[in-house]
């Protein structure tokens, strides 16, 4: 299962959480199949990936043919029309003049550059931004950030690592929690989730029912308790039971900045009480399918608050899956898994590589 690595440090063998096999007890056979499984895994998850940008790629290309319908090479009228292409492809405007004036450079080089070939050096240029925005989180103010394979500042051995989830409502928050549990779950982790979510019961019983399906455990109160008082318990229960993982789900529906900062900071800092560096994670969820609408979430919550990962959610179904590229370009948090659907199996570590492949095609 393609999970990231939390921790930097293995999933605990054996015991009562450790349900999956581990290497040294398999036979070759069963190392075989459990090689044939990976791989069927993966397979799947490119085609779910390829299919829900099903419709961003084909409005993309759609556009781009008629840019350049007519036309021999890349002059200023293409690059105009290329300009509107992404643009309208919900790239953002900010990242869209950065394409554009790298394309300009390499039209500039090459005078009688042809039109056919824009598709080919548009996609380069896209994937050498995801790449930068990369690396740039790799040494930018990030760094530490769990989720890299390297992460230096890990929870300490012993402590849960906490992951406190944000996000406007509606935008797929609880769903995702569900999602990461029965993944963590599967990779032989205990997970904690904490209902810190408390405006409507229904948003308990939402997270029961995932909590449920995932294995995992779920830290509740009573509908209109204090956030704060949920997160409070769900880490000292988790720190008192041993668990690896804790997954905090929260309200998404204060309205103004000094709210959300207000009531984001309180939870932040009643969780520091259990574990002083908890969240060691703080996931900001965007809908994808909101195009320029996720754009502006980011900055507000990042805004109000430290937001070290993101995720963006319903992918499949959009033609908007071009946020992706501007978002990871403008924020320099690391998009760190992306939504391709309803059910459980449909969160995908984002992938760059695989994201522009799926994006023009292989
Ligand atoms: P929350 O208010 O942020 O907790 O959002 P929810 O988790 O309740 O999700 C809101 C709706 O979005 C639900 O109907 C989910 O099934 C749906 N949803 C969440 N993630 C995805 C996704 O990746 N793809 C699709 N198609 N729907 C999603
Ligand atoms: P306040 O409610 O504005 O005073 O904010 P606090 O940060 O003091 O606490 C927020 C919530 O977290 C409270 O309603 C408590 O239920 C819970 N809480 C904070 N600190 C503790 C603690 O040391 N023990 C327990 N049991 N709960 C705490
Ligand atoms: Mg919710």
């Amino acid at each position: 299962m393609a999970l990231f690595n939390f921790f930097g440090k293995k999933a605990r063998p054996g015991g009562p959480e450790g349900s999956e096999s581990f290497g040294a007890e398999l036979t070759p056979q069963q190392r075989e199949e459990e090689r044939q499984q990976q791989a069927e895994q993966a397979r799947e998850q490119r085609r779910e990936l390829d299919a829900g940008l099903a419709k961003t790629r084909e409005g993309l290309f759609g556009k781009l043919a008629r840019a350049v319908a007519g036309r021999s090479k890349v002059d200023e009228g293409v690059l105009d029309q290329l300009e509107e292409v992404l643009i309208t492809s919900d790239v953002g405007v900010e990242t869209t003049v950065k394409i554009i004036e790298r394309i300009e450079a390499r039209v500039a080089r090459d005078k009688y550059m042809n039109a056919s070939e824009l598709q080919a050096i548009l996609r380069e240029e896209i994937a050498a931004l995801l790449q930068e925005s990369e690396r740039d989180e790799a040494g930018g103010a990030s760094t530490g950030v769990a989720g890299t394979p390297d992460a230096a500042s890990g929870p300490d051995e012993g402590t849960p690592y906490v992951v406190m989830v944000v996000g406007v409502n509606g935008v797929g928050k609880t769903t995702t929690i569900g999602k990461l549990a029965a993944q963590l779950k599967r990779e032989g982790r205990k997970v904690y989730i904490g209902a810190a979510d408390t405006f409507r019961a229904a948003a308990i019983d939402q997270l029961a029912v995932w909590a449920e399906r995932a294995g995992a455990t779920l830290v509740c109160q009573q509908m209109g308790s204090d956030p704060a008082s949920v997160a409070f318990d769900t880490l000292k229960s988790a720190v008192a039971n041993g668990a690896d993982v804790v997954l905090i789900d929260t309200a998404g529906r204060l309205h103004n900045k000094v709210g959300l900062m207000n009531e984001l900071s309180k939870i932040r800092n009643v969780m520091a009480k259990v574990i002083p560096d908890a969240p060691h994670d703080v996931m900001l969820v965007l809908d994808g399918s909101t195009g320029q609408n996720a754009f502006e979430q980011a900055r507000q919550f990042t805004e109000a608050t430290k937001v070290t990962s993101l995720t963006v959610t319903k992918l499949d179904g959009t033609a908007k899956g071009g946020v992706v590229i501007g978002i990871s370009d403008r924020f320099h948090i690391p998009v760190r898994y992306i939504g391709v659907g309803e059910s459980i199996d449909q969160l995908q570590v984002f992938d760059r590589r695989a994201f522009v492949d799926a994006l023009f095609g292989e």
